[in-house]
């Protein structure tokens, strides 16, 4: 079989059909634990019925609306998006690395209309991931990602996670701000602590810099609250989404203070899909199911269950699992093996994962996951895990005699 599909994607020869809530069917008919849920994107599983009903809906109305006319279903999305943050204003795009893009073209803007256009370099943490556009890739100085693309975009200063001094001797006369994760999801799970957050935002008002939180993994519930600002206990100016605001359908938004974007002005920025009617309707409808009471606490609930259990099975297998870490239902494995082994394990075990940064398996289940469908998603771990320690114990060891 040959694809006209351009290779940059390893792919698993694997293909579905339909889904339904946290599973996957594939083609033969085999039903997978979605605990990928598309990296963060399908929040509300697959097929959710509100979710469906608003594509349906607002496909027989209007699907695109130049952004040169108002739209309504817009205008209610920023709305209420501004209601449940620190936000004034929301421009949407249509994906994270969009988002991002108008992100950082923002906090250089802010700097501009306020006197200050030679304060446009952004501070930027090792192991961050922003996205696979130039100033994205720029911003994150993953070196494998920018390899024969040319001359990464210039205004990117990067400094490790938790060491606040290293970012104060970043900090030059042509800073304009700093952009972090409040977990690092592509770089392996790794969260920011509260203490470092804090830091980071006295540090941005003592020195008139925008604090830039992106958000794309994040928002939307994955850590258990709406959004890793407020559980960090610390707010940003700026932020980008994507991945869940949609649970499937293309949409990516900035959010920031009028104050930060005061720059922005008619005729500075622009997308021409951006925040139209058919994926701000779905933007609306995954807001109408996250916001109801206790889906939070489910979150929560869940995240509690997942995390316990699989610290039992790091316990029982110390061979395979490091580390059990993350926040909420955005959970990491660090691996005694490669962690393309335990991925492949748990396929095996028709449980669905993704690969991060640090030798980390990544478990993402939709937030809609039941305590029934954690239960089966360990047991798949468990069985996943004994199959990996057995063939390490068969297998001779590296350098012994034979
Ligand atoms: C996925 C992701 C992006 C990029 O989103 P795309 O929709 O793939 O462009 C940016 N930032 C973070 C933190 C992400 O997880």
């Amino acid at each position: 079989m040959t694809s006209h599909l351009l290779p940059a994607y390893a792919r698993v020869d694997l293909a579905f059909e339909r889904g339904e809530g946290v599973w996957l069917v594939a083609t033969n008919g085999d039903r997978y634990l979605d605990f990928a849920s598309g990296v963060a994107v399908n929040a509300l599983g697959h097929s959710h019925p509100q979710v469906v009903e608003a594509i349906t809906e607002q496909a027989k109305k209007t699907i695109h609306v130049s952004n040169l006319y108002r739209i309504p279903e817009g205008e209610r999305l920023a709305e209420r998006l501004c209601a449940l943050t620190f936000a004034d204003l929301v421009f949407f795009a249509n994906s994270g690395a969009e988002a991002m893009e108008g992100v950082i073209k923002m906090v250089r803007k802010y700097q501009s209309a306020n006197g200050h256009p030679e304060r446009y370099r952004i501070i930027t943490f090792e192991g961050c991931f922003h996205g696979r556009t130039l100033a994205t890739l720029a911003a994150a100085k993953n070196k494998k990602h920018l390899d024969g693309f040319g001359p990464p975009m210039e205004g990117f200063d990067q400094v490790p996670m938790d060491d606040i001094a290293a970012v104060k001797r970043a900090i030059t006369p042509e800073t304009a701000g700093i952009l972090i994760e409040p977990v690092q999801g592509e770089g392996g799970v790794r969260p920011v602590s509260p203490q470092f957050a804090k830091a980071l935002r006295a540090l941005c008002d003592e020195r008139g810099l925008l604090l830039a939180f992106d958000e794309v993994q994040t928002g939307i519930g994955r850590l258990g609250e709406m959004f890793g600002y407020q559980k960090l206990g610390v707010t940003p100016d700026i932020m980008g989404l994507a991945k869940a605001l949609g649970a499937g359908f293309p949409i990516g938004a900035v959010l920031a203070t009028a104050e930060a974007a005061k720059g922005m002005t008619p005729g500075t920025h622009g997308s021409t899909f951006g925040g139209n009617p058919l994926a701000c309707a779905v933007g609306n409808a995954v807001l109408d199911v996250v916001t109801k009471p206790g889906f939070l606490d489910h979150v929560r609930m869940m995240a509690l269950l997942f995390k316990q259990r699989l610290a039992e099975i790091k316990d029982r297998h110390p061979s395979v699992i490091a580390e059990v870490r993350g926040e909420g239902l955005l959970v990491g494995l660090k691996c005694q093996v490669p962690n393309g082994e335990l991925i492949d394990a748990f396929r095996a075990e028709k449980l669905l994962s993704v690969a991060a940064g640090d030798n980390v398996a990544r478990l993402l289940p939709p937030l809609i996951v039941s305590e029934t469908e954690v239960a089966d998603a360990i047991a798949r771990v468990d069985r996943a895990c004994t199959a990996i320690a057995r063939a390490k114990a068969a297998a001779p060891k590296a350098g012994a005699a034979g």
